[in-house]
């Protein structure tokens, strides 16, 4: 029976802003997105038993495998969209480190919404795929469109830039043991609110400016902050311990990703990144050298 695979992408954020709280609650941000090659593979087939049935399965623990999994919450509204009495299988082959601020959850949920789309010929075009992704999570149409993009309003509002070179850099990711929950951390984030105005905060226009200019590093680094980093490494230590450590170690800059609590450090020379992948895998099991996309 016909099946589609398609790859599902991590991403880190180049710079993450908040820039306070919309009347519906959620926090409006100003991100820049980049697409890792660190990533998942979805799979999906119909089950061939004429119900309306979603079979989740994947080869790691930790992983939900019923509603909680955005993977299903994709099957099920796209079998809805078009009244479908077909079941799918999904099989997750899962390689992204969850709940590390990488949109792991969020890139199997694009790669079902892609994947179904072609499986059911539902000639969906990307723009409509990445509204009904919204409805299920911020990163999602992110998640479908890929690459390189500027994120507005509460994440949903995608425009493709020019990001870094690929070829060049060589991308550590590191998740420290510890954690905390995205909505822990905006909680935090919130409560100090009148503190972090007076912290540094990423000039996003200036850093699109420079990543279209192909300024080096140097300059763009600049303006690759998270501000969420302010509150998650005072109260993770791992955090400023393995920022520290890639930073030692030759990266070019280093900064936690998302929400957190996994770190990223960009590296050019393939000697520094292989010698910072040693001293970090020996304290922490989820290190990987990747690169972007
Ligand atoms: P984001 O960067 O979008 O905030 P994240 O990388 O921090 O996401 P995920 O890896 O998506 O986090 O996992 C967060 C939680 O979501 C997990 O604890 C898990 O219970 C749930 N989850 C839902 N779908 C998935 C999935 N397909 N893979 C892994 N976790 C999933």
């Amino acid at each position: 029976m016909k099946q589609i695979t398609v790859d599902a992408y991590s991403k880190v954020n180049l710079a993450l802003d908040v820039l306070g709280r919309l009347p519906n609650g959620y926090h409006e941000v100003h991100m820049i997105m980049q697409q890792l090659q660190l990533k998942d593979r979805i799979t999906v087939k119909k089950t061939g038993s004429g119900r309306r049935e979603i079979i989740l399965t994947t080869d790691k623990d930790g992983v939900p495998l019923d509603y909680r999994n955005l993977a299903f919450q994709a099957a099920q509204l796209m079998l809805g969209l078009e009244e479908l009495t077909e079941g799918v299988h999904i099989h997750i082959e899962k390689h992204i480190p969850i709940a590390a601020g990488m949109a792991g959850g969020s890139a199997d949920c694009a790669a079902v919404f892609i994947a179904m789309n072609e499986l059911f010929d539902m000639k969906l075009s990307t723009a409509s795929l990445c509204r009904l992704g919204a409805k299920l999570g911020a990163d999602i149409p992110f998640c479908i469109m890929g690459g390189t993009a500027v994120a507005a309003g509460t994440g949903t509002n995608i425009t493709k830039i020019k990001g870094l070179n690929p070829e060049k850099y060589f991308v550590l990711v590191c998740k420290p043991s510890q954690g905390m929950s995205t909505g822990a951390v905006y909680a935090k984030y919130s409560e100090r609110a009148g503190e972090m105005i007076l912290r540094k905060h990423p000039d996003i226009i200036r850093l699109v400016g420079g990543l279209t200019s192909d300024s080096g590093l140097e300059i763009l680094k600049k303006d690759m902050i998270n501000v969420l980093q302010y509150v998650t490494a005072e109260e993770l230590t791992e955090i400023k311990e393995i920022i520290y450590i890639m930073e030692r170690k030759g990266a070019e800059h280093a900064m936690m990703t998302g929400s957190g609590p996994a770190v990223f450090g960009i590296f050019r020379d393939s000697q520094k990144v292989a010698e910072a992948y040693m001293e970090l895998a020996e304290i922490y099991e989820e290190t990987y050298i990747t690169g972007f996309r």
